[in-house]
């Protein structure tokens, strides 16, 4: 089995019936690699031609085996400038017009399919909006469309309502604790929360878990804060992602403040509740803010580490004492 576990349930409306499948899909969620991932293995189990009983590609016969370089009924369309700029990366026309050709030739396998992805058809330009709902509204035969999207409002209705919507849930606490122990991960599930309980994430920065206790270890200290223990090593995910824990410290202190809750860092409760009684309420929300300026230029900042020391220095004029 290639997918998650918490997805089984997608996996089974997708392939509910095999015969009768729909011409299009979308699936849709809020994590990219994950939606990705889960369209990658429908593909290859609908082009495998030997899947198993529950409908997984067998990764043995031809077509699986094409399936790992290039299969001739699979075209993928990917936004190949992703990353560079959110905001104005797109699909454009050209992209999409590809895919369409592509549908109209016949499928190398004896009644087989053909099949076109489009990966983050939710970042697209008008003209290829347009192009996507000709495809659906007039699907050639044995052609099956997979759109993946994080965001289903910015798809036109006209497309949604041809196809068929699978949503891609996120893990429950328990799946994720459990694909902690199962990947051998089982020391990190005190760090889950911190990372929404969301496994794969958490594993991804493994590697950066020393330094984001040294990190969580210098906030505790309130204003006793030792600014020579700031370290240039903390930028070494970049500045955006060392914003990003100072932002959830902050939330935490502010939540507990405002509601005697917490969230992220249920281990630090005692520590947490302490700085939140002791720190300025409107000094934290002002804190907030200029962590919220920095992280939309972060990926552009000419020194970081100057923005570091910065935050790092305003956090410990939050406290009274
Ligand atoms: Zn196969």
């Amino acid at each position: 089995m290639n997918i998650y576990p918490w997805h089984l349930k997608s996996w089974a409306e997708v392939f509910s019936n095999k015969v009768k499948m729909p011409h299009a899909y979308i699936f849709y969620g809020a994590q990219t690699p994950e939606i990705n991932k889960f369209a990658d293995e429908v593909i290859k189990a609908t082009l495998c031609s030997i899947p198993t009983k529950e409908q997984f590609a067998c990764g043995e016969c031809q077509d699986c085996l094409w399936c790992e370089i290039s299969h001739p009924d699979l075209n993928r369309v990917v936004n190949t400038s992703e990353g560079k700029n959110l905001k104005t990366d797109i699909l454009k026309v050209a992209d999409v017009r590809e895919a369409k050709e592509f549908l109209q030739t016949t499928s190398h396998q004896t009644n087989g399919k053909k099949i076109v992805t489009i990966y983050g058809a939710d970042r697209l330009n008008h003209s290829a909006s347009n192009a996507i709902l000709k495809i659906v509204e007039e699907p050639p035969a044995d052609c099956l469309v997979i759109f993946t999207v994080n965001n289903l409002n910015d798809l036109l209705p006209t497309i949604i309502s041809r196809c068929r919507l699978i949503s891609l849930a996120k893990p429950s606490i328990d799946d994720a604790i459990e694909f902690l122990k199962q990947t051998d991960n089982i020391d990190l599930i005190d760090n889950l929360s911190l990372y929404n309980n969301l496994p794969l994430e958490l594993i991804n920065d493994k590697e950066m878990l020393t330094i984001i206790n040294v990190v969580l270890g210098e906030l505790k200290k309130g204003n006793k804060i030792n600014l020579m223990e700031v370290n240039s090593m903390w930028l070494n995910n970049g500045l955006g992602w060392i914003i990003n824990i100072f932002q959830k410290w902050a939330y935490e202190l502010l939540l507990c403040k405002l509601s005697d809750e917490h969230n992220y860092f249920p281990n630090d409760t005692e520590v947490v509740s302490k700085l939140a009684l002791s720190a300025d309420l409107s000094k934290l929300l002002t804190y907030q803010k200029s962590l919220n300026t920095i992280k939309s230029y972060a990926h552009t900042a000419a020194n970081k580490e100057i923005n570091l020391n910065s935050v790092m220095i305003e956090y410990k004029n939050i406290f009274t004492h």
